[in-house]
């Protein structure tokens, strides 16, 4: 029997057993979680000493770069885990959630840094407002590193995911991560944890393990620092409401256990295809993970008159499901196990117990007890549950189907009368994760979605034509929100960038343009400019410098422009062609079109020979502010406004970053009659096209 170990300020402790942990198998005891008692203070001096030191030497466009590697590396070792996961009860399918599934959140948010982060640590949270009449006082808002701690408390469910969907984007966000996965699976968290140590890819102290019990290391806390929680809603009650937490502050984010349903809508009619995309769902979300699943459907609400149907098909598929040993999920020759056993023996006895709570009143449909028959040998020790489906005829006056959570495989299908029923049945979850809505019909997802949007944290509208893409019910996306209000404990995380905003701090600047530009490294307008000798297209990345400008020559827009350009695009709007139209429109005359201002702005600031500049790769926040006249006479400024060093390199090794400039087109009176900025990629000094 192995003894785990936690890995904290830089060294392994752990030698003498404390709590037996066993496989969720066969019982058998497998590893030991350790009796030494961490000092917690080291630890998070540690952290803040060492971690945060090397995290913030790093910007977000590095740490991203790290996350990538990371997950490279993770995917390539992916084997060890699968081998030590099945002992947590998880098939092949089931560990591919958490490994795989964690490994690609961490590339998930390397490409949320690389593509959204700045270089450097301050995120512009612009525009700037101007704030004064002279334009010499304005605010804006920045988000920075918060410079503390961040710490994980993770669920028994996902060892590996649980640990990288919290990791990432707080490593991206500069914080060191204490975390402390749940004791019964730590085993596989603790070989995770190994491998990123012997990857020797992340900066010092970034990551520390806690196996077993937090001691007093919520007691140490900090206003800087964050916790994260996922797991029962009774410990996040319990842990929300800690003194230091509370008195400092400290921000908390709970995911804690919800009664997730899924409503079968009432357009939808027996022999429809949805009715068995509904019921598939349905029986995959019982069974995946063996229900062990924030997200997994407890409650399935369906159209009265469909009740029984629906429970007929569902408890078809679901006597087909092979429960057994995780480990013969695909074997040759063997029926393949397609679920395996709760995480252990002291799931099983709550969830069992839990069973019998809902079936009051209600009607067993199937399972309910220890599966008679298992696919595998020495399996008696195992925590195994069958899947189990009951009926409650009368969902509207029994609470306790929307209040009892089986964290297994268990749902409880339920009838519904009319639509504003369904609705006020999904709603006696008291907040939720998620929720899915079968249904063909617009009209009723724009009627039900937003009702539903109140108590629910992400919402699935399945149908034939969304489900061959589907990434299902229960499976939360790095780029989408998961977390839910409520009962599912309030809190947010993933998101995409969301997520890594939530471990940064955010505060309003208020100041002069230039110092605004200066604390933002972006420029903003009304900042002072640095007139260019030079081109700024002809500077390679490493010579601009943020507010580097050009202001070019005047051009007298004629009416031949306006004719040309409609000849040549083919737009013959009135408003440019027609005078007497014209006239009455809200200008008073014919303008010219408004891509021709930024055609004619791009004639006016570009550098036309080879040079630093490698191509243009898109417009943002393009405004056409005042219309341009025959006549009127228009120039541009181009201002070096964002540079963000991706660490990049083409295909001929020509290392490139990438610039936006802020455009300004003014007047003759110098009104600004169009603003935006262009993205371009510029190409470093070494290797560079001359
Ligand atoms: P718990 O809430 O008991 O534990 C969750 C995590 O909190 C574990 O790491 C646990 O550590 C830790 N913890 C417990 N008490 C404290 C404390 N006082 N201070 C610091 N950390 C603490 O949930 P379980 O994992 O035992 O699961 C129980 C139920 O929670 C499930 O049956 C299910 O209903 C629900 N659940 C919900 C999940 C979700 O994602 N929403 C996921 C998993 C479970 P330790 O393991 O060492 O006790």
């Amino acid at each position: 029997m192995k003894i785990l170990q936690s890995w904290t300020a830089g060294v392994w402790t752990g030698a003498e057993p404390r709590q037996v942990l066993h496989s969720a198998i066969d019982g058998s005891a497998i590893y030991a979680s350790h009796v030494e008692i961490l000092d917690f203070q080291a630890a998070l001096t540690y952290a803040r000493q060492i971690g945060l030191k090397n995290l913030l030497a790093l910007d977000f466009q590095q740490r991203a770069a790290i996350l990538r590697a990371l997950a490279k590396y993770l995917t390539e070792h992916k084997e060890a885990l699968y081998a030590i996961s099945s002992h947590t009860g998880a098939t092949r399918g089931d560990s591919w959630i958490d490994i795989e599934g964690g490994a690609g959140t961490v590339f998930a948010y390397a490409s949320i840094g690389t593509n959204e982060f700045p270089s450097g640590n301050v995120v512009h949270e612009g525009p700037a407002m101007q704030l004064g009449k002279q334009g010499h006082f304005s605010g804006t808002h920045i988000l920075v590193p918060r410079q503390g701690v961040a710490v994980h408390i993770n669920a028994f469910n996902f060892p590996v995911w649980g640990l990288l969907e919290k990791f990432a984007p707080s490593f991206l966000a500069g914080m060191p991560c204490i975390v402390k996965p749940a004791t019964a699976t730590s085993y596989l968290t603790e070989a995770l944890v190994r491998q990123i140590h012997v990857s020797g890819l992340l900066p010092e102290g970034s990551l520390q393990l806690i196996i077993g019990a937090t001691g007093n290391l919520l007691d140490l806390l900090e206003e800087t620092d964050v916790v994260t929680f996922t797991g029962s809603a009774a410990t996040a009650a319990q842990l929300k409401v800690h003194p230091n937490i509370v008195r400092r502050s400290i921000p908390f984010n709970a995911e804690a256990d919800s009664l997730n349903c899924a409503i079968l809508g009432p357009d939808i009619v027996d022999g429809d295809e949805e009715v068995d995309l509904y019921v598939k769902e349905v029986v995959r979300e019982m069974t995946a993970k063996a229900g062990q699943k924030c997200t997994a459907i407890r409650r399935a609400m369906v159209p009265a008159a469909q009740l029984d149907a629906v429970a007929e098909k569902i408890r078809t598929r679901l006597d087909k499901t092979v429960v057994g040993d995780p480990r013969l999920e695909g074997v040759l020759g063997v029926r393949g196990v397609l679920m395996g056993p709760l995480a252990s023996r002291a799931q099983q006895h709550d969830v069992l117990a839990s069973i019998q709570q809902l079936a009051a009143g209600n009607q067993i449909i199937c399972g309910g007890t220890v599966p008679a028959q298992l696919q595998g040998e020495g399996l008696e020790q195992g925590a195994f549950v069958s899947p189990t489906l009951i009926i409650c005829r009368q969902p509207m006056e029994n609470s306790a189907v929307h209040e009892i959570e089986a964290f297994g495989p268990v749902a409880t299908l339920m009838p519904y009368q009319d639509m504003q029923e369904a609705l006020m049945l999904a709603a006696k979850g008291n907040g939720s994760l998620v929720a899915t809505l079968v249904t063909k019909d617009p009209h009723v997802a724009a009627m039900a979605i937003p009702h539903m949007a109140a108590r629910h944290g992400r919402l699935m509208i399945l149908n034939a034509e969304s489900a061959p893409e589907s990434t299902g019910h229960g499976s939360p996306l790095p780029q989408l929100k998961h977390g839910g209000p409520g009962r599912a404990g309030g809190g947010e995380e993933l998101g995409g960038g969301r997520a890594v905003k939530h471990y940064l701090q955010r505060a309003a600047v208020q100041g002069s343009p230039t110092m605004l530009a200066a604390v933002t490294a972006e420029h903003v307008r009304g900042a002072a400019v640095l007139e260019s000798d030079i081109h700024p297209f002809r500077r390679y990345f490493e010579d601009l410098q943020i507010g580097m400008s050009l202001l070019t020559h005047r051009r007298t827009v004629a009416e031949a422009d306006i004719v040309a350009f409609g000849g040549l695009s083919g737009d013959y709007f009135y408003m440019h062609f027609d005078e007497i139209a014209a006239k009455e429109s809200p200008f008073g005359k014919r303008i010219a079109h408004g891509y021709f201002v930024l055609s004619a702005a791009a004639g006016l600031f570009v550098s036309p020979a080879p040079g630093p500049v490698l191509a243009n790769y898109g417009l943002d926040t393009l405004r056409f502010i005042k219309p341009v006249g025959i006549g009127d006479t228009i120039r541009a400024r181009l201002t070096c406004k964002r540079k963000t060093d991706r660490q990049k390199k083409d295909a001929k090794g020509v290392g490139q970053g990438v610039v936006a400039w802020d455009v300004e087109v003014t007047n003759q009176d110098n009104e600004l009659v169009a603003a935006y900025d262009i993205l371009t990629l510029v190409a470093k000094k070494a290797g560079a096209i001359a």
